[in-house]
């Protein structure tokens, strides 16, 4: 019977390797059809400050899949950056963002409209990453300050030399840099003190629970004097409530985004949102 039960576990197994694999390939497949498709769009998701105003937007990628429909980042990201796809749909999600932001420097309701973009481990550690970021701003003819790239905690703990220095070259040409899911990863604050970083985007694990645990609550408070301390902007991510907003805005959080503001959405809709927000 042992043996038995050994060898049905044996091809029960063999049976979840083989669909893995053939799933994981299908997405494979897919996948490169697709960056050499361009079969993605950008959402937008609003960034409001605590007036009420539109301060910019996070963008956002999704995938017009053929069969599956759109689908959310959580369905490939991890994927593409394990195969280097995520070096070609960065560079396509940058030259979107470059493009739209030179558009709206002619259009005075969006103009100060800043742009938010999240930058991968992959992408952010090639050599050509500084030269890539200038030639985009270069070419694109656009306000520098509008560009605001997204970096997280796993980049820090990666190589501190390289950072700071890529950092240092970009924040001289005037893009800005906040740290996404902050609070999630590892890094030591000797680390975030060296860091040019113009903002903190509190992960929105802490900001979900913020009325209902008190250790949420107490890291919540001390991200925002932490961030205000070191001159930075504090941005939660994930608001759903106004009770939560209340929450944040009385304890100093300048920026607020999430679905109780505005879920990520295609350009149009966004750009109606501005109008009602800013118009
Ligand atoms: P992220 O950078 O932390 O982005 C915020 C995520 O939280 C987005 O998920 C957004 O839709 C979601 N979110 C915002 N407000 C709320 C809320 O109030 N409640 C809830 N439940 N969720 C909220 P999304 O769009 O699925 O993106 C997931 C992640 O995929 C992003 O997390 C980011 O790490 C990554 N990602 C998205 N676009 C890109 C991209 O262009 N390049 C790279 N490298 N990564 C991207
Ligand atoms: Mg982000
Ligand atoms: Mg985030
Ligand atoms: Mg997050």
């Amino acid at each position: 019977v042992q043996a038995l039960v050994a060898m049905l576990m044996f091809f029960f197994l063999l049976h979840i390797l083989q669909t893995d694999t053939a799933e994981r390939s299908e997405l494979d497949r897919d996948l490169r059809a697709a960056v050499r498709e361009r079969q993605f769009v950008l959402h937008y998701q609003p960034q409001l400050n605590g007036a009420n105003r539109v301060i910019g937007a996070e963008v956002l990628i999704r995938w017009l899949h053929p069969q599956r429909g759109l689908l959310a980042p959580g369905e490939f990201i991890d994927h593409a950056e394990h195969t280097g796809l995520i070096i070609p749909i960065g560079h396509w999600v940058l030259e979107q963002t470059a493009e739209q932001l030179h558009q709206w420097q002619d259009e005075p309701l969006y103009r100060d409209i800043d742009l938010a973009v999240n930058i991968s481990q992959k992408q952010f550690s090639q050599n050509s990453f500084v030269a890539e970021i200038a030639g985009l701003i270069e070419r694109h003819r656009i306000d520098a300050q509008r560009l605001e790239l997204e970096l997280t905690e796993t980049l820090i703990v990666h190589d501190m030399e390289d950072l700071t220095r890529k950092m240092t070259a970009l924040v001289e040409r005037g893009v800005r840099f906040s740290l996404d899911d902050f609070g999630t990863g590892f890094s030591s604050l000797s680390h975030l003190k060296r860091l040019p970083l113009s903002k903190l985007k509190i992960d929105r694990s802490f900001i979900c629970d913020v009325l209902s645990d008190a250790n949420s609550e107490a890291i919540v408070r001390s991200v925002i004097a932490l961030g205000q301390s070191m001159g930075m902007t504090v941005i939660a991510e994930g608001v759903e409530t106004e009770a939560q907003r209340h929450f944040l805005a009385s304890n100093g959080c300048n920026q607020f985004q999430g679905y109780l503001l505005g879920r990520p959405m295609p350009l149009a809709d966004f750009r109606a949102f501005v109008q009602r927000h800013n118009g």
